[in-house]
């Protein structure tokens, strides 16, 4: 009985990476510097795994950017924006392509299945020349192996490699990008006789694109691969792994069908209808990695829960041939439990960051294989059993109003354009209303305000002082510029998630939990452990504050209750929409007491909705009629004249514009700098539509600084859409990350082209 690793964290406990990669771009220091950091990092991370007893350890999971860019590199399949000549790729172009340089645009980034890790999506067509042009997969296997660790090497595999393409620009869009299959399978095959060369005596090739809904061709593909691969894989032993989900059964008969292929990975946490296709079809005399450590979450394993499974598998495919391993990649994961220093003990006891999973996946081959680590399995069981019964996780109060939520609908009792008639008297608006998302620029001493306060150097009174100061700076501002809903710019949070998590109870935070999210950028969510409540109100008193400072309606700011969930680490114990539904009963709380104290129009954020929409087609309604219901529980309670606004970070939303709909909110204000057409066009379709909406007028990406006559533009174009009376003025998200000297022009702008069309109705 073996223990495998799908992947591992590049970044370092402390992000060394990151700031190495930072301190390089900005050129502090040199490649070698970089090179050196990284090296490191590689050489701890193998001495890790092969000290903790790990069997088949991975290498090339390293990456100074992205592993799919890397296999970009591999093949050789550099953008011909990039002037690229030829031969072995070096920082100069990698980086390019990652990031852009001063002539020439990056490449489009996109998320990495429905994790927050972003890939670079590699541009393809019928004239990229292929050619084997990195060598990193197999430089970093004879790295570790000159410091004595035989790994295994982990490539893209080419089949997801092509199907997380996209055609290049001025490639038709139908162009069938698996036709490049072989022209990319020449190069595969050149790597693995390198590996080969080099003493490689595994490989594991990821296909997780095996995992979603694809065509029959899609798999056929596979089938095709594969056996083009076979000759050249002979000799090796082949893992393909699969993660995130479910392996469809189609794809599971296709996958363990795989000519050449030795060895099958799959995702036990997520995927648990995968463990019947293993029970009634797993092909004999194949090796099975039974991915049993969730590489998606922070939580210890219930390692007399995985054991159990593990040893139900031995009887189907034979004890030589179970290999106890992660459910995916540890990249989704934070790095090392060892560095938090704030978070007490119980709660530690509760939880496992990627160093201390690659501690379980062993214990867990090593008590099957009969040496069972009893003092490690008894403290595990009783940190699960502490989990189980603290008063900190179970909130009896919460439980009952959380259950007493399911399965029935809540709405508000009136109806959208009712509302919007009531809301109208009292809030007595223009036609086509401005307004802002929320945030404003968070200059450096304001950031340092609050930091000052955090550590307790400045007093709460100097620290509210402050606040109040920057609010009426921003309220003074807007009413200068004639805005007609104001904000008061949310200069006391740091961040739209850990500003609500820290004042609920159920959260804790930790001071290095990173997990990167592209390149060298990491987010540190919040860990989302117990019960979820609202102690007291959260932004009553800034709300209330800035209301006073102006006579136009101020908007109170909310972060949703989905946003929250989807942007934290998910308590496992119970399902993702019964945390939903708790925090949705906090956030209920807070807008029922902002309503009570005079505020109008309330905003609540729900700009990670569409992240969380499952993998495959059948388990979006699912997802979608709970989040959705979430949302609406937020603001249920509250008189028609109160005006509930949302935001959301994507135009994308074509396939689920009816669930936006059944949100029900009074006004939403969108993303849509990117394309225009894309959003229109839901509604050009007849999409049938009565609440107010505000597709963003300009980029707030940007630095640059639109025309008046560019927005009228395109606020003419949406009117040629849209009912005049539903549509309001915004930019396309918070300011937070502008400066005012843009910001203040930019809104100018944005003010005179509401005003000039106004005049022309
Ligand atoms: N209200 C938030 C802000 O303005 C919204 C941010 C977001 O949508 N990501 O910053
Ligand atoms: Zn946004």
């Amino acid at each position: 009985m073996a223990s495998h690793v799908v992947g591992y964290p590049r970044m370092g406990p402390k992000r060394e990476l990151k700031f190495a990669l930072e301190s390089f771009w900005d050129g502090k220091s040199s490649a070698e510097d970089l090179k050196k950091v990284s090296a490191d990092l590689r050489s701890s991370i193998w001495k890790q795994m092969f000290d903790a007893g790990i069997k088949y350890i991975p290498s090339n999971t390293f990456s100074y950017y992205d592993q799919v860019l890397d296999t970009t590199a591999m093949l050789g399949a550099v953008p011909s924006r990039y002037n690229w000549t030829g031969g072995e790729i070096e920082f100069g172009t990698y980086f390019s392509m990652a990031r852009g340089n001063a002539s020439v645009p990056a490449m489009e980034m996109t998320k990495w299945f429905d994790t927050n890790y972003h890939f670079i999506v590699p541009e393809l067509g019928p004239d990229v020349n292929f050619s084997y042009a990195s060598h990193k997969a197999v430089n970093e296997y004879k790295e570790a192996k000159a410091q004595g660790v035989d790994t295994v090497p982990v490539l893209v595999g080419p089949v997801s490699y092509l199907l997380l393409s996209k055609p290049a620009k001025g490639v038709e869009k139908s162009f069938p990008l698996l036709s490049l299959l072989d022209k990319i399978l020449p190069i595969y095959k050149e790597v693995i006789a390198e590996l080969k060369a080099a003493g490689a005596s595994w490989i594991q090739l990821d296909e997780p694109t095996l995992v979603l809904d694809l065509e029959s061709h899609k798999l056929e593909a596979f089938t095709k691969a594969y056996a083009d691969l076979e000759s050249s894989l002979s000799g090796l032993n082949v893992l393909v792994e699969t993660y995130f989900a479910d392996v469809p059964a189609g794809a599971f008969k296709t996958l363990t069908a795989l000519k050449g292929v030795t060895a099958f990975g799959f995702d036990l946490v997520r995927g648990t209808q995968t463990l019947e296709l293993i029970k009634s079809s797993f092909p004999s005399g194949k090796y099975l990695f039974a991915g049993v450590v969730d590489g998606r979450n922070i939580w210890a394993n219930d390692l007399a829960a995985s054991l159990a499974l593990l040893q139900s598998l031995e009887g189907v495919v034979g004890k030589d041939k179970l290999v106890a391993s992660t459910s995916c990649s540890l990249l989704h994961t934070a790095v090392d439990l060892i560095n938090e220093t704030k978070l007490d003990d119980e709660i530690k006891s509760w939880l496992a960051f990627a160093a201390q999973k690659v501690v379980e996946v062993n214990a867990l081959a090593k008590a099957l294989s009969g040496a069972k680590d009893e003092a490690f399995f008894s403290a595990n069981a009783a940190a699960q059993a502490s989990r189980k019964s603290s008063p900190r996780v179970t909130n009896e109060a919460v439980q009952k109003a959380s259950a007493a939520l399911q399965g029935s609908d809540h709405r508000r009792a009136t109806n959208v354009s009712a509302r919007l008639d009531a809301q109208q008297k009292k809030l007595n608006l223009p036609i086509l209303p401005t307004t802002t998302i929320g945030s404003f620029p968070q200059t450096v001493e304001l950031r340092r305000v609050r930091r000052e306060y955090k550590a307790k150097k400045i007093s709460e009174e100097e620290y509210v002082k402050a606040i109040t100061e920057e609010i009426k700076k921003v309220v003074d501002l807007q009413e200068e510029l004639d805005i007609d809903v104001l904000v008061h710019g949310e200069p006391e949070r740091n961040d739209m998630v850990e500003y609500f998590g820290e004042q609920l109870s159920g959260f804790a935070f930790t001071a290095n939990g990173w997990v990167q999210s592209y390149g060298s950028r990491c987010v540190k969510p919040p860990i989302i452990y117990g019960d979820v409540s609202r102690p007291k109100p959260m932004t009553v008193f800034w709300s209330s504050k800035a209301q006073e400072m102006t006579k136009r309606p101020m908007k109170g700011m909310l972060t949703g209750p989905v946003t929250i969930l989807n942007w934290s680490f998910v308590r496992n114990d119970q399902p993702r929409f019964e945390t939903c539904y708790q925090i949705a009963l906090a956030i209920k709380d807070e807008v029922e007491d902002l309503e009570k104290a005079g505020i109008t129009v309330i905003q609540i954020d729900e700009a990670a909705l569409r992240e969380g929409l499952p993998l495959r087609k059948a388990e979006h309604a699912f997802y979608l009629n709970w989040a959705v219901h979430s949302f609406r529980i937020t603001n249920v309670g509250i008189e028609d004249t109160t005006q509930i606004h949302t935001h959301m970070c994507y135009s994308n939303f074509n396939d689920i514009i009816h669930s936006i709909i059944d949100m029900d909110a009074d006004v939403i204000t969108i993303e849509n700098s990117r394309s225009d057409e894309k959003l229109l066009s839901v509604f050009r379709e007849g999409v049938k539509y009565g609440a107010g909406i505000g597709p963003g007028v300009y980029d707030i990406h940007s630095p640059r600084i639109p025309s008046t006559e560019e927005i009228a533009d395109r606020v003419n174009k949406m009117l040629a859409v849209l009912d005049t009376n539903i549509l309001w003025v915004n930019p396309d998200c918070g300011l937070k990350t502008r400066k005012y000297i843009e910001v203040k022009p930019a809104l100018q702008n944005m003010v005179s082209a509401a005003k000039t069309i106004r005049t022309q109705l």
